[in-house]
Parts: C-alpha cells; sequence; structure tokens
C-alpha cells in the first residue's frame, strides 16, 4: 500500500485509516472526501521536530493554506501550534473565524488588490510577501494611510528549474511569480524598499514548484538565495532575518514513487545552509518553509459510486463515477497521477484496463486513464487515494454539481468536517 493508513479488511473492503470505507460511504454517500485526522497530526509534528532540531531558533514551518482551506484544518493546526500562509481574504476569512492567530502568517499572491492589503492588515497578518514594485508602493501607501509599518518578504526567483510539471514550476526567471535575482531587479528592489518609510523588510522568500522529490533543486535553490543574501548585505547594508523557502515537497502518488524521509530532506537543506553561510561569512538567516501537499495529501481519500461501465471494443473501457473534476480537476489540469483502488472488492484480481470518468458534459472530464481494476459493477465503491491536497480546494460548482462533504476519521470517531453541499446551496446566490 502506498501509505500506512491504507489496509483490507477480512470482508475483503479498503480500510483507511481503520475505517471500513464501504460503510463510510454507505453512511454519507458518495461523492465522498476522507481525511484520516491523525495523519495530518503526524506530518505536522514531524516537520516541526526536524524544524527544532535542524535550522537555527526561531525557525517555522507553516502549512500552506491553498492545499485545504476549511475551519476543522485551522482548528487542527492551531492546536498543533503550526503557523500558515495565506493567498486570499477568503483564506484569511476562514482562518479568522476560528480564531486562528495570524500574527506569523504570511500572505501571498502575484496581485493582492487594494482591498486585500487592507483587509490583511485590518486582521493583522503578521507578513506580505510582496511580489512587485507596484505592490510594495501600495502597502507602503495604506500602512501610512493606517498609521502602520508593515512587515514584509520580498518575494524572488533564484532562477531555477526545476523538474515538475511546468504548470506548478514557480522558481524560473520567466514567472509571473516574484522578481527575478539575475537580471539585477531584485536588487533595485530592495534598495526601494528600504526607502519606504511604512515598510519594515523582514527577509526574502521563493518558491520553486511543487511535488519535488530530489534534494537537489532546494539546495540550489537555498544556494543561490544565500548568494543573494550575502550579496545584499554586502553592498546595501541590510541583514536578511528570515529566509523563507516555500513548499514543494512531493508526495507518493503511486506505488513507483519514491517513499520521502522529510526530516531527511530538511537536515541536507540545514546542511548546506551551514556550509553556504560560514563559506559567505554571515549568519544563518531563520529559516521558514511552506509545506501544504505533504502534510494533506495522503491524510485523504476520494469515495465514489461506480455507474456505467462501457467497453468500446479496441479502444477503452469507461468506467463513469458519480464525481470526477468537479471535485478532483487535477488530472484534467495536469494530468496527475492517482492511484484508483475498487473499494468494495479490495483483494480481488485487477484484470481489467480502467479510464474513470466523471460525470461532467466535459470529455476532459477524466479522473485516471488506464489503471487496472477489478472488472466493477454498477454501485461499487471506488477510491481514488491521495486527494488530501488540492482536491476540495480547487473544487468547484460546474454542471451545478454539488460539492462532497469532508469526513473526518480521528481517534474519537467519524464527523462531518464540511456537509454535503445541496441544491439549495447552489443557488443561495440566484437573485
Ligand atoms: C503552492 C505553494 C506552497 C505549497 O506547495 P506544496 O507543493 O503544496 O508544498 C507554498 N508556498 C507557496 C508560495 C505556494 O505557492
Amino acid at each position: 500500500m502506498i501509505c500506512d493508513n491504507i489496509g483490507v479488511n477480512e470482508k475483503g473492503h479498503l480500510t483507511f485509516a481503520g475505517y471500513d470505507t464501504v460503510e463510510l460511504a454507505e453512511k454519507y454517500g458518495t461523492p465522498l472526501y476522507l481525511m484520516d485526522e491523525n495523519k495530518i497530526r503526524e506530518h505536522i509534528r514531524e516537520y516541526k521536530a526536524a524544524f527544532e532540531k535542524y535550522f537555527p531558533q526561531g525557525s517555522n514551518p507553516e502549512f500552506a493554506s491553498k492545499a485545504l482551506s476549511c475551519k476543522q484544518i485551522y482548528r487542527i493546526l492551531k492546536e498543533e501550534k503550526m503557523n500558515i500562509d495565506v493567498v486570499s481574504c477568503g483564506e484569511i476569512y476562514t482562518a479568522k473565524s476560528v480564531d486562528f492567530p495570524l500574527s506569523y502568517c504570511f500572505f501571498h499572491g502575484n496581485n493582492k488588490t487594494d482591498s486585500d492589503i487592507e483587509f490583511a492588515m485590518d486582521n493583522g497578518v503578521g507578513y506580505f510577501v510582496a511580489d512587485s514594485e507596484d505592490e510594495l508602493l501600495a502597502i507602503n501607501q495604506i500602512a501610512k494611510e493606517k498609521g502602520i509599518t508593515q512587515k514584509i518578504l520580498l518575494r524572488v526567483t533564484p532562477g531555477i528549474d526545476t523538474h515538475t510539471h511546468q504548470k506548478i514550476s514557480t522558481g524560473n526567471v520567466d514567472s509571473k511569480f516574484g522578481i527575478a535575482i539575475t537580471t539585477g531587479q531584485a536588487k533595485n528592489t530592495v534598495e526601494m524598499i528600504l526607502k519606504l518609510p511604512n515598510i519594515s523588510l523582514c527577509g526574502f522568500h521563493c518558491h520553486i514548484g511543487s511535488q519535488i522529490f530530489e534534494s537537489e533543486p532546494f539546495a540550489t535553490a537555498s544556494e543561490l538565495m544565500l548568494t543573494f543574501i550575502a550579496e545584499i548585505e554586502r553592498d546595501l547594508g541590510y541583514k536578511c532575518e528570515i529566509l523563507n523557502l516555500g513548499g514543494g515537497f512531493g508526495v507518493k502518488y503511486l506505488e513507483q514513487h519514491p517513499e520521502i524521509d522529510y526530516t531527511q530532506k530538511i537536515e541536507e537543506i540545514s546542511k548546506i545552509l551551514n556550509i553556504q553561510c560560514s563559506f559567505l561569512g554571515i549568519d544563518i538567516p531563520k529559516i521558514a518553509m511552506e509545506p501544504g501537499r505533504s502534510i494533506v495529501a495522503d491524510a485523504g481519500m476520494t469515495l465514489y459510486s461506480i455507474g456505467s461501465v462501457k467497453e468500446i471494443t479496441g479502444y477503452k473501457n469507461y468506467v463513469s463515477i458519480d464525481g470526477g473534476m468537479t471535485d478532483n480537476p487535477r488530472y484534467t489540469l495536469y494530468e496527475s497521477p492517482y492511484t484508483v483502488m475498487l473499494a468494495s472488492r479490495a483483494n480481488t484480481p485487477k484484470d481489467f484496463c480502467a479510464t474513470i470518468a466523471g460525470r461532467c458534459c466535459e470529455s476532459g472530464d477524466i479522473l485516471q486513464e488506464n489503471v487496472m481494476i477489478p472488472k466493477p459493477v454498477r454501485n461499487e465503491i471506488l477510491a481514488v487515494l491521495t486527494t488530501g491536497a488540492y482536491n476540495y480546494s480547487m473544487a468547484s460548482n460546474y454542471n451545478r454539481v454539488p460539492r462532497p462533504p469532508i469526513v473526518m476519521l480521528g481517534d474519537k470517531g467519524d464527523y462531518i468536517a464540511v456537509k454535503r453541499e445541496t441544491f439549495t446551496d447552489v443557488c443561495a446566490l440566484d437573485v
């Protein structure tokens, strides 16, 4: 099994976090998002412990909200004393609604509007990760009107290419995010920031991409960032306090993906930081990182009911389910791989090559192509594994399909964290 929270019970049913998935599907209906609460906590604790062990005092991991944003995840994060980043006022609002502390929160985005900036300041968001000169001027102006000094990090692009899908690669010079180091623009921007009276520059941020398995891109990014930090210190007399290396650690979606030891990765990054900082003659800044996927992905699973099974002689076998791109658009967007299992008969030999099709009127609404499962029959339960990140958070109401609920599986039992949308909810804003 790709994760230790998955198993098969004596009935041949797939289990998740020790629960019978077929029973959960009967109890809550399908499609259904499941989340393993203990797995989320386990990942958070691993990151926090590794940061404490390997990085300078004051270093912190934060959960990247965009991977999964709902009230219950913020309650869990709050209990675990894990910080967050946000990319929108909607995420700020959600976190705030459960009294999540925002004084160590990082606010991202390549186009924060004036009202976003005001909203974040009024809600006490600790740090803005400024993304452009226009934005810096706007932050300075609005902070001045409010009579405050806003702490920021400057997002820069170190100029490296990661071996990941182009749409989730963000560290290269040609990117809508950040300001390029290699063109000299990042340094000019720092000079500009240091003259802005209502902005306090606290350090630098980079995020090189997502679903990265190797340490090497992080090592390269760290080296480039530290070289930049040393140059800024030497030429402009500015000493960087926080270096935020973003998110991006990969997650095992398929059996053939490598197992990632996040503690070991963090240890490797810390070694590079030590070597590079002593070589450059600078102090090691406080380190921040923003794991999203690697905190919640394998804590999630989605269950569907099977509808029609259509065998097109000489072509493909389409197995249709009662969800699809509305609850998981990631195959449509990036051809993301997933492991698919027939939850109702998890021990039956996998002798049927299936293309899993969603229910939307859209040929591209496919969840996975040519995967091996036992030949299913109508109303059996299909499970797509590792769906905890970027599934619920990317879900839509296309075709007026209501979004599935999130059911959390914890020590005290299973409980609803997000309710199933109703048709009334879908029409709620129609006038
Ligand atoms: C997407 C994103 C993250 C999280 O990335 P993961 O791959 O989910 O860990 C962190 N920081 C920023 C700025 C991002 O855009």
